[in-house]
């Protein structure tokens, strides 16, 4: 298994629920903390790639429609707009540290097909190259596909195969996975490693997220088993300290580690 202390490629996704207030707002300050770790990071020599949720609840909130629409062009009109904002936020943000950002919208497809596949995986490559900090998020205004099924979770842990990175972190609004919902049960139990992903560990997992999100735990774990396949370590985290990265990069236990087999 690839020593995480040692890892130089890592893809990071954030959620809709870290980004932003309930009523749809950005949350500047999370934004804020979140990028500057990831710009100390890549002064520190690490090849960044963030992967962004939030285009739908950023939307939401600037349009003021008060709850994420139920209809799928309702979700896709308001991912037009939230799209918009997020990377202005994250181009304002990152610049300040003196990093350029590029925005790739994808969709399952871009991944299916040899070409455009290798045509991402190139525009990936320049970009490290160009030490730039690559802006992931699904195409959402004609992913259908996406938003009725889909989540930003897999979609990093696609992102994490195709670019061989060397860890994936998903920063999310709970401290890992917990061995029942500590939501209901006020003794539940962090699992700090995961070293085979089985039918008890989906299991664990099951139940959704908050209402801005998409996913919940259980897209999370389905993600694991991407990166654990790709020989990818996984580390769902607690997005509200995105400084603690530091310590996971240091050989310190954070959230919950899914083992790459
Ligand atoms: N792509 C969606 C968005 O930006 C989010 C999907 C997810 O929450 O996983 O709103």
């Amino acid at each position: 298994m690839a020593d995480i202390t040692k890892a130089k490629r890592i893809v990071v996704k954030v959620g809709t629920s870290t980004l932003t207030y309930e009523n749809g707002k950005t949350n500047i300050r999370r934004m804020s903390k979140l990028v500057s770790v990831l710009a100390d990071l890549a002064n520190s020599g690490k090849e960044i790639v963030l992967v962004t949720s939030g285009a739908i609840g950023v939307g939401v909130g600037k349009l003021g429609l008060g709850s994420k629409p139920s209809d799928t062009s309702g979700k896709q009109a308001a991912a037009t707009v939230g799209q918009c904002e997020l990377m202005f936020m994250y181009d304002k943000l990152f610049s300040e540290y003196g990093y350029v950002v590029g925005q790739l919208l994808v969709t399952k497809s871009d991944f299916e097909d040899g070409q455009r596949r290798e045509n991402l995986s190139n525009a990936f490559e320049k970009l490290f190259e160009y030490g730039a900090i690559p802006i992931v998020n699904e195409n959402d205004s004609v992913a259908v596909e996406e938003i009725v099924y889909g989540d930003n979770d897999t979609l990093s842990a696609t992102v994490a195969s195709l670019v061989n990175a060397d860890l994936l972190v998903i920063f999310t609004d709970i401290d890992g996975l917990y061995d029942s919902d500590p939501r209901e049960n006020p003794d539940a139990k962090l699992i700090p490693v995961v070293e085979k992903i089985d039918d008890s560990i989906l299991a664990l997992a099951g139940g959704a997220g908050s209402k801005r999100g998409t996913g919940g735990m259980v897209t999370k774990v389905h993600a694991a088993q991407i990166t654990s396949k790709a020989g990818i370590n996984a580390v769902v985290m607690n997005g509200q300290a995105p400084q603690h990265i530091y310590k996971l990069l240091e050989g310190k236990p954070q959230g919950t580690l899914f083992k790459a087999k």
